[in-house]
């Protein structure tokens, strides 16, 4: 049996109510198996004796005998609350029992009792308010045992005492004491014979655990050597079946012909030629960057050879990816195909067809654009004209995958912002043509090495250099008080006939109205700050005409202020704008606030960007409700937007400051959603477990019929990483 296979409801699991069942599916967990993979999000080591005189380097675990008890009156909450004093072998402490009056009954003067808690010095006191108790037995309970605790706890473990526990991430409706129940059930009952999906030679090669003594132990390990055992066996476990299936990948692509090879392909006796690639770089009013030319010189090569291209375009913000992706688009029909060009937003999907339209159709290529909000007739006529191959390039959302949507021959699929879509988009928009070459470009940098090993079947192109000419954009922080300042050198700037952006958290004021928001700052900017220009307003919640007007608008000159909300953070380009305004910038992460400062410095102008903050709570909000306070992570963030301008470098702090484990799950790093793995923290081993997955795939040309595929592609159903 594969734990894979506990298939079984957690019904089965004794003593589970609706409500646990209820709490339990909102985490995603319905199974045994999902239940038994919920792993800890950290363990407390109640293994080991920690006398309360050495409080101050870690939790307390002790045996201590309650001496005395006193009400007091909390003046916060006008109730009373209890103080029990405590003493262990080493010295004296007070559990402070806010609102927990049952206390009272459950701690009794002169009786023992097992404690776990943290202490502080206060008020002249040892104090704890966040601790745990268990009643010694009552057999044990002399005062000698003070002076045992140490042997007690190896001894006579209890429940919560004497082990190391498990702290889950918990749902309401749960507890940590009834989960630890429901999965140390699940262990009894079915973990033993669990099979290892491994293979034997890697398990003892690496020193892993067998997978049932593995899950054993990530919940409940006997100490914390098998707990680092545990991890490291699940984590290469994870990885290995990652590496199997991007290896598999990268095997199926090198051995993949394309299906039709160059239908008009036109070559002269020298090899073939780009008449079209030329008549575009002719036309342009720049050259290209050495960055660009290089990428697409490795493009031109991929898409003349005989395999299928699947490379990835990494380029800081402003590096010019769309007309690489341009040239790319013009090989494709040089070629005799067409080219589709994928974009995460209508906004930036209508950008990039207006310079299609602008760029290309002079040159003679058929362009057209594609969205969701395209309707009835205009839509079938641009099907038509798509399937019949009348159209060479199709630039649009995800409807450029419905179902309806056919291509005469789709010869190549470019995904910009592509860790906006997920793998089945990916997948759905490549099935539309029959192997069709597949460039995809992202402004989200991830480090090198992590980039070879997630994408490890794909080629790789980085553009590191910006068009000439570009200023770097100044950053300044403001704080909010002179927030008048910041406005002041705006209305300079537009006075001088730039454009500028002010961006916001919120589209609308929240009930607190602890932030600013788009909608009020928008009335305010127009009616008192810049009375003489021209503002508007855009936002996700407005319709698509409506944005596509303001754009237009914006990009004409005829509104000279945008406010907005992250909607402008991907994508837009607007070269005569030269302020970029975030209020409240403490409250974006980096990736946003990166992608927002690229909003500007996109022409030759000197461009400026304020991070404007607040570092004061509300008045009369208490610090819980308020929102407004500077953190120290916010206050790094900004330290680091002010320092730097490169996009790697700010990603790389941007995984320094969330801490690796914080990594799995965020948007701008989807494809690395793992379970317990985190390929940053964890890199060594996901080397090994590449190479170990490499070399097997090598040695078994049959492996796609083999148990470790089958594995391996429940997984990738589960994990977003690319096609
Ligand atoms: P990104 O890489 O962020 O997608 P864009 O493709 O939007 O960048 O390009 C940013 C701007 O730079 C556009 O206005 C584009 O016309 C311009 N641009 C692109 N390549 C060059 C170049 N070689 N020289 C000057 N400007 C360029
Ligand atoms: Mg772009």
């Amino acid at each position: 049996m594969f734990l894979r296979e506990l298939t079984m409801s957690i019904d089965a699991i004794k003593g589970i109510g609706p409500v646990a069942i209820h709490a339990l599916a909102k985490r995603g967990i319905c199974s045994v198996e999902a239940l038994l993979c919920h792993y800890p999000r950290t363990w407390e080591d109640r293994s080991q004796y920690i006398a309360l005189k050495d409080f101050s380097s870690s939790p307390v675990c002790t045996v201590v005998q309650v001496t005395a008890r006193d009400w007091f009156f909390n003046s916060r909450t006008g109730k009373q609350d209890l103080k029990v004093y405590v003493e262990d072998a080493s010295a004296r402490g007070v559990l402070v029992c806010f609102n927990q009056p049952f206390m009272e009954k459950k701690l009794v003067v002169g009786k023992y009792y097992w404690l776990w808690g943290t202490f502080q010095h206060k008020f002249g006191e040892l104090q704890s308010t966040s601790f745990e108790v268990e009643a010694v037995p009552a057999e044990t309970g002399s005062h000698a045992i003070l002076d045992h605790a140490a042997s007690l706890l190896a001894e006579a473990p209890s429940r919560c005492f004497g082990r190391i526990l498990p702290v889950y991430p918990l749902s309401e409706g749960l507890t940590q004491s009834k989960l630890r129940g429901f999965i140390e059930q699940a262990l009894c009952r079915y973990v033993s014979p669990l099979e290892n999906e491994l293979p034997w030679y890697l398990i003892q090669r690496h020193r892993l655990l067998p997978k049932s003594q593995a899950i054993k132990a990530i919940h409940f390990p006997r100490s914390m050597a098998e707990l680092e055992q545990a991890r490291q066996t699940l984590i290469y476990e994870e990885f290995f079946y990652l590496e199997v299936l991007v290896g598999k990948r990268a095997q199926e692509r090198r051995s993949t012909q394309r299906v039709q090879q160059g239908l008009s392909i036109r070559t002269s006796r020298s090899g073939p030629s780009f008449p079209l690639q030329y008549r575009l770089l002719e036309g342009l009013p720049f050259t290209l960057t050495p960055g660009q030319t290089e990428v697409i010189r490795a493009i031109n090569q991929d898409m003349d050879g005989p395999h299928p291209m699947a490379r990835l375009l990494q380029g800081d913000v402003g590096s010019g990816k769309t007309l690489v992706s341009f040239f790319a688009a013009l090989r494709g029909v040089e070629l005799g195909g067409q080219a589709a060009l994928m974009a995460p937003t209508e906004l930036l999907a209508r950008q990039h067809g207006e310079n299609a339209t602008r760029l290309l159709e002079p040159i003679g290529i058929r362009s057209a654009f594609l969205s969701g909000n395209i309707k009835a007739t205009g839509r079938a006529q641009l099907l038509k004209r798509l399937a019949a191959g009348e159209i060479d390039l199709v630039v649009g959302t995800h409807a450029l995958f419905s179902k309806d949507v056919q291509y005469k021959n789709l010869r190549l699929v470019v995904i910009d912002e592509q860790h906006r879509f997920g793998v089945l988009q990916r997948q759905a928009i490549m099935s539309k043509g029959a192997h069709p070459d597949l460039l995809m470009m992202s402004a989200t940098p991830i480090p090198r090495t992590l980039a070879l090993t997630i994408f490890g079947d794909l080629d790789i192109s980085i553009i590191r250099d910006l068009p000439p000419g570009r200023k770097p954009i100044k950053t300044h922080l403001a704080r909010e008080s002179n927030e008048a300042k910041v406005y002041d050198f705006v209305r300079d700037e537009l006075a001088a006939g730039r454009q500028a952006y002010f961006v916001y958290p919120l589209i609308e004021a929240d009930e607190r109205k602890s932030l600013k928001d788009a909608q009020s700052m928008a009335t305010r900017l127009a009616q008192q700050v810049f009375p003489q220009y021209s503002v508007a307003l855009i936002h996700s919640k407005l319709d698509e005409e409506e944005k596509r007007q303001t754009m237009d608008d914006f990009r004409s000159g005829a509104i000279r202020i945008l406010v907005a909300t992250s909607v402008v953070e991907v994508g837009v380009d607007v070269p005569n704008a030269s302020c970029m305004v975030i209020e409240h910038a403490e409250r974006f992460g980096l990736a946003a606030l990166h992608q927002l400062r690229g909003r500007v410095g996109r022409g030759e102008t000197q461009s400026y960007c304020f991070l404007v903050y607040s570092d004061s709570q509300t008045p009369g909000a208490t610090s819980a409700q308020s929102s407004t306070v500077l953190t120290d992570e916010g206050k790094a963030r900004l330290k680091v937007m002010l320092e730097n301008t490169d996009g790697f470098v700010i990603a790389e702090e941007d995984l320094k400051l969330r801490g690796p484990g914080q990594i799995t799950g965020t948007e701008q790093a989807g494809y690395l959603s793992l379970g317990i793995g985190d390929p940053i923290r964890d890199a060594p081993l996901l080397e090994r477990a590449r190479a170990d997955a490499f070399a097997m795939l090598e040695g078994d040309p049959n492996l796609l019929q083999s148990e470790h595929l089958q594995v391996a592609q429940v997984l990738s159903r589960t994990s977003p990483f690319p096609v």
